[in-house]
């Protein structure tokens, strides 16, 4: 497919993962929390917001699989001819490659974290941590929408 040209999120990345990886045929398919040593360095001026995430067992890390082709909206991940929608699938191919794992938080050290849970190459660059959300309890007040359930 043809992709559209105008883009409207403007992305920054914080920081860059390294990991043991270089190629993709050699990266995990998905990370495992007792995979290898991966070090996140995190860039000026975001080292501060590091502050806090040292008590959480478990990090979300969020990624941009910058090498990642973007024009499939159907494929066969076994290349097997049985294709699937991109949506149904944690393929690195897709629209916005965004890569998503929750990696066991080693320590903190300065500007670097170190983690274990990965699956991407080394250099890709990295968008956002976030606490594992099991782990998280908001630090705000509750709002009214979080004691609301079934309809409207
Ligand atoms: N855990 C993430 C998720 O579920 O969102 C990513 C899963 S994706 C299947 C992992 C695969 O993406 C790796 O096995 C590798 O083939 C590929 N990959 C890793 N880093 C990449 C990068 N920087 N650019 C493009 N592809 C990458």
């Amino acid at each position: 497919m043809t992709l559209p040209t105008a883009t409207d999120a403007g992305l920054v990345f914080v920081g860059r993962i390294h990991t043991p990886w270089t190629s993709r045929m050699d990266t995990p398919r998905q990370g495992r929390q007792d995979g290898p040593l991966c070090r996140i360095e995190i860039f000026d001026p975001w080292v501060p917001a590091l502050d806090g995430l040292e008590q959480y067992e478990r990090v979300e890390v969020i990624y941009w699989l910058h090498l990642s082709r973007r024009d499939l909206v159907r494929q066969s991940p076994a290349h097997d001819g049985a294709a699937r929608g991109t949506f149904s699938l944690r393929s690195p191919v897709r629209p916005n490659p965004l890569g998503t794992s929750v990696a066991r938080l080693v320590g903190i050290e300065g500007a670097t974290v170190l983690v274990r849970g990965l699956d991407c190459l080394d250099g890709t660059p990295l968008l956002d941590l976030k606490p594992d959300r099991t782990l998280f309890t908001p630090i705000a007040p509750p709002q009214p929408g979080d004691l609301q359930t079934g309809n409207p």
